[in-house]
C-alpha cells in the first residue's frame, strides 16, 4: 500500500514538473518582445550595426544603375466592386492590396516619389505605383511593419486619410508607433506587440516577430518595434513578412500557425551581405522562409521599386527563377508579380 502511494506521488510530481516545463517552454517560444533601456531587441541576433559600419558601406558602396520595370494596366472598377473573391494586387515594393471576403487591406502603403524624409533627395521610385492612390477601393485595414521610410510613408498616409476622412481605415502598427501615425491624423490606430491578436469582422490580425530594426530620426534607433502580420479567417491564412533577415523566428511562426495559403516575402536589399545579412534576407534565405513557414504560395516583394542597396535591381528576380529551379520548387510556388497586376485565389 505504502509502495503504491509512493509510486503515485512520484507520478503526480513528474506530471506536475512536465506541465510546468511545457508552460515555461511555450512562454519562452512565444514571448512578446525583448527590451533593454527602451531599446527593442531581436530574438535570435545580438549584433548591432554601428554608425561606423554604415559609413564603411556608404563609402564602399557602388550603387548599380536604377532600373525601371513594366507596369500593367489595372482594373480599379473590378477591385472596387469585388466583395467575394480573394485577390492580391502589387502596387510596388512592400505595398499590396489584399482583398479577403470583402475586406480590403493595404500593406506598408507607399505611393510617393521617394522613400525618404526629404522631398528632394533620398532613394527615388524607379517604377511608378501599379495602382493610382485615387483608384483604390475603400480601405478597411492598413498594416504597417516598421517605421523605415520605404515602409511608413507619411505623405501616402495623409492622402489615404484625406480620401477616407469620414470613415478612416484602422491602422495596425507595432509597439510605440501609434504616436507617429496618430500625428498624421489617424484616429483608429491599434498597437500590437509580438504574438498579440486583434479581431476585425471575421478576421484575426496577429503581430509576429521578424528580425529587423527601426529608425526614423537621428536618435530613435530601435525605440519602436518591428513585426510581420498574419491575417486569417477560418479558411485562409495570409502572412505579410515585412522586412527581415533570416532567423529562427520563422520556425516559431510555423509552430504557431501551422502554415499559410499565401505569403509575401522580401527578396531585395540584401547586398553587401556583411552589412545587410542580419536585417535583410537574400533570395535563398527568402525561399527558406517560404519553406520554414510552410507557405503554399509565396509572392516576392521589396524589389524593383526603389534602388536601396548594392545589388542590381533585376538580380533578385533572376536569382528567384534560378533558385526555384535548383531547389525544385513547384511552378508558381514562389513567384513575382508585375507592378499593377492583380491575382485571384
Ligand atoms: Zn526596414
Ligand atoms: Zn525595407
Amino acid at each position: 500500500m505504502l509502495r503504491r502511494n509512493f509510486i503515485k506521488k512520484i507520478l503526480l510530481f513528474s506530471l506536475a514538473f512536465l506541465s510546468l516545463k511545457t508552460k515555461i517552454m511555450a512562454n519562452s517560444l512565444f514571448k512578446p518582445f525583448n527590451i533593454e533601456d527602451g531599446i527593442f531587441l531581436n530574438n535570435y541576433v545580438t549584433h548591432k550595426s554601428s554608425f561606423k559600419d554604415f559609413w564603411k558601406w556608404r563609402k564602399e558602396s557602388n550603387k548599380p544603375q536604377p532600373i525601371s520595370f513594366p507596369v500593367v494596366k489595372n482594373n480599379p472598377s473590378y477591385l472596387k466592386s469585388n466583395k467575394s473573391e480573394k485577390t492580391i494586387t502589387w502596387v510596388g515594393h512592400s505595398t499590396f492590396l489584399i482583398q479577403i471576403d470583402g475586406i480590403n487591406i493595404l500593406t506598408d502603403p507607399h505611393f510617393s516619389k521617394r522613400a525618404s524624409p526629404l522631398s528632394f533627395m533620398g532613394p527615388s521610385r524607379t517604377t511608378p505605383p501599379g495602382l493610382n492612390i485615387d483608384d483604390l477601393p475603400f480601405i478597411d485595414l492598413v498594416l504597417i511593419s516598421h517605421n523605415h521610410y520605404d515602409h511608413l510613408d507619411a505623405k501616402t498616409i495623409k492622402l489615404l486619410l484625406k480620401k477616407q476622412n469620414i470613415n478612416q481605415p484602422i491602422f495596425f502598427v507595432p509597439l510605440k508607433l501609434k504616436e507617429t501615425i496618430s500625428k498624421l491624423g489617424a484616429s483608429n490606430v491599434i498597437e500590437q506587440e509580438w504574438w498579440q491578436m486583434s479581431k476585425y469582422k471575421n478576421l484575426e490580425i496577429h503581430s509576429v516577430p521578424v528580425q529587423h530594426w527601426s529608425k526614423r530620426t537621428f536618435n530613435d534607433t530601435n525605440k519602436t518595434l518591428w513585426c510581420g502580420w498574419v491575417v486569417m479567417t477560418n479558411n485562409f491564412k495570409y502572412f505579410f513578412v515585412g522586412d527581415t533577415g533570416y532567423s529562427k523566428d520563422f520556425q516559431d511562426i510555423q509552430k504557431k500557425f501551422g502554415g499559410f495559403d499565401l505569403s509575401t516575402i522580401p527578396i531585395g536589399a540584401y547586398a553587401p551581405r556583411w552589412f545587410m545579412k542580419d536585417s535583410h534576407c537574400n533570395v535563398e534565405e527568402a525561399i527558406q522562409i517560404h519553406r520554414d513557414v510552410n507557405s503554399k504560395i509565396s509572392i516576392a516583394m521589396h524589389w524593383g521599386t526603389f534602388q536601396l542597396t548594392d545589388e542590381p535591381m533585376d538580380e533578385p528576380i533572376k536569382l528567384l527563377k534560378q533558385l526555384s529551379k535548383k531547389l525544385k520548387l513547384k511552378k508558381d510556388e514562389f513567384s513575382y508579380m508585375t507592378h499593377g497586376q492583380t491575382r485571384k485565389f
